[in-house]
């Protein structure tokens, strides 16, 4: 996106500024590539965050928030000047105050920048850190693929050994598994930076040799960064890939070891994976190992749509001010996982919510009271209902069970005086007075919360 330098609000069709819109303007919707999240999908989301949670914890990672607003040069400097998010895909612009800012399109570089930022270095190593939120591209919207979109994701600084790389992976399919997904990682080493400039070099070479049969965005992308031409689904790219020379050959001996263990230690722990020597992702700062997420859909894009990805990072601490630093994690595209959570549970309905009892109320004196009963009923952490929107009592006890109160509470104008109400068996339809100071005492001793004799 270009910098945006001063953009006036559009009005909504219809108001004039400082006046009501008129009735009939056309109703606002959200801009494109954004949308809501219902409540009839959070359930999916939920789960989601439940796994996370508890990956978290059984593997000792710790959460970190960063901003969503972050200084525009972190993921210039960070993901890759010449990659598509940077090139095309980021919210960047000027503020009022002339600071270059851009909303985050990914974590790691925010995380690294935080790692520094923050002293992290002199923590006990490695540091372990788990994040979820919403991240921005401004992407051409289609299936799988938003403005805004979360992602979930997990990081380990300060550690080069290749058992780290083979547990992220591992931590990932764990995730995917325990949400009931069949994942398949793709794997692939892409060397260190010397090793990765070599293959450049040869792929280029490869590749020019083919001009004729590149078309003019294979050919800028030769220009600019020769390793996404192998990200290519183009048919024609198909047949030239294959004969391509492949960087595993152009490895170094210890990125080669390394990929090794990697590669053995998920053979030990049984993780499926496979080889994909085209795997190259589309951010600059990988290093080594890479590895993208796939599960099968009924929807052939969806098939093709990664739902999550990562690798090892070891230059990119140092590429942002800090010491070296080795590190290496994952990002799930949370988006994704619940489209498939949808296709394994699509009937998924609101939950409505369950309570032990339904407060009643007949008038406007008795609504106060119970207005003021239900917060008594509320700090005892009695799960509480009510519909004091509602004025007749037949409404009223349909909606009790609806929400499934064995309880109701009844205040109308004579308990009013009385200073009483009636405690009502939902299930029996046997009620009986009780004096309202006691209301929740006696809901208690019903729910077997104390004993009868209390
Ligand atoms: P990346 O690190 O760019 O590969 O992103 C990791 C994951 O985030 C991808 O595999 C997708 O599942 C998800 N993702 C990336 N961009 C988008 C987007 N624009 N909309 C929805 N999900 C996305």
């Amino acid at each position: 996106m270009p910098t945006s330098k001063k953009v006036e609000p559009k009005k909504a069709a219809g108001t004039e500024e400082g006046a009501a819109p008129k009735k009939g303007a056309q109703p606002i919707q959200t801009t494109r590539g954004m949308r809501d999240i219902l409540p009839i999908d959070q359930p999916h989301w939920q789960r989601i965050a439940e796994v996370f949670q508890a990956m978290a914890r059984d593997y000792g990672f710790e959460r970190i928030d960063t901003p969503m607003v972050e200084d525009a040069s972190l993921f210039v400097r960070g993901v890759g000047k010449v990659t598509d998010i940077v090139e095309k895909e980021l919210f960047q612009w000027e503020t009022p105050g002339g600071e270059h800012v851009a909303l985050r399109p990914e974590n790691t570089a925010s995380i690294v920048r935080a790692y520094v930022q923050h002293g992290m270095l002199n923590q006990p190593q490695p540091v372990r850190l788990w994040y979820k939120g919403p991240f921005f591209r401004y992407d051409r919207p289609q299936a799988g693929r938003f403005r805004q979109f979360f992602q979930g994701g997990f990081e380990v600084l300060g550690e080069a050994d290749a058992v780290i790389d083979a547990q992220l992976i591992l931590i990932s399919y764990n995730i995917l598994r325990e949400l009931g997904l069949d994942p398949i990682v793709k794997v692939n080493s892409l060397g260190t930076p010397e090793s990765r400039a070599n293959y450049k070099n040869a792929l280029v070479a490869f590749f020019r040799s083919k001009k004729n049969k590149l078309t003019e965005d294979d050919k800028k992308r030769l220009l600019k960064n020769p390793l996404r031409l192998l990200d290519s689904k183009e048919e024609h790219m198909q047949e030239l890939k294959a004969e391509a020379p492949q960087i595993v050959d152009w490895l170094d001996e210890e990125s080669k070891t390394h990929f090794m263990r990697v590669l053995e230690y998920l053979d030990e722990a049984q993780v499926p994976y496979q080889l994909d020597p085209y795997l190259v992702r589309g951010l600059d700062y990988y290093t080594k190992t890479v590895f993208e997420w796939f599960a099968a859909s009924d929807d052939q894009e969806l098939a093709q749509a990664a739902l999550g990805g990562g690798g090892r990072y070891d230059g990119l601490t140092e590429l942002l001010g800090g010491r070296p630093t080795p590190a290496a994690g994952f990002a799930l595209g949370l988006d994704r996982v619940v489209s498939r959570l949808k296709d394994l549970h699509p009937n998924t309905t609101t939950q409505v919510r369950k309570v032990d009892v339904f407060l009643a109320q007949l008038g406007e004196v008795a609504r106060k009271k119970a207005l003021v009963l239900f917060e008594e009923f509320r700090k005892a952490g009695i799960p509480v209902g009510e519909a004091f929107a509602k004025a007749s009592m037949k409404g009223q006890m349909e909606a009790a069970n609806k929400h499934g109160a064995k309880w109701a509470i009844i205040i109308g104008q004579k308990e009013v005086m009385d200073g009483t109400a009636i405690l009502r068996d939902m299930d029996a339809g046997t009620q009986e007075i009780v004096d309202i100071k006691k209301a929740v005492h006696e809901v208690k001793k019903k729910l077997g919360h104390i004993s009868p004799q209390a």
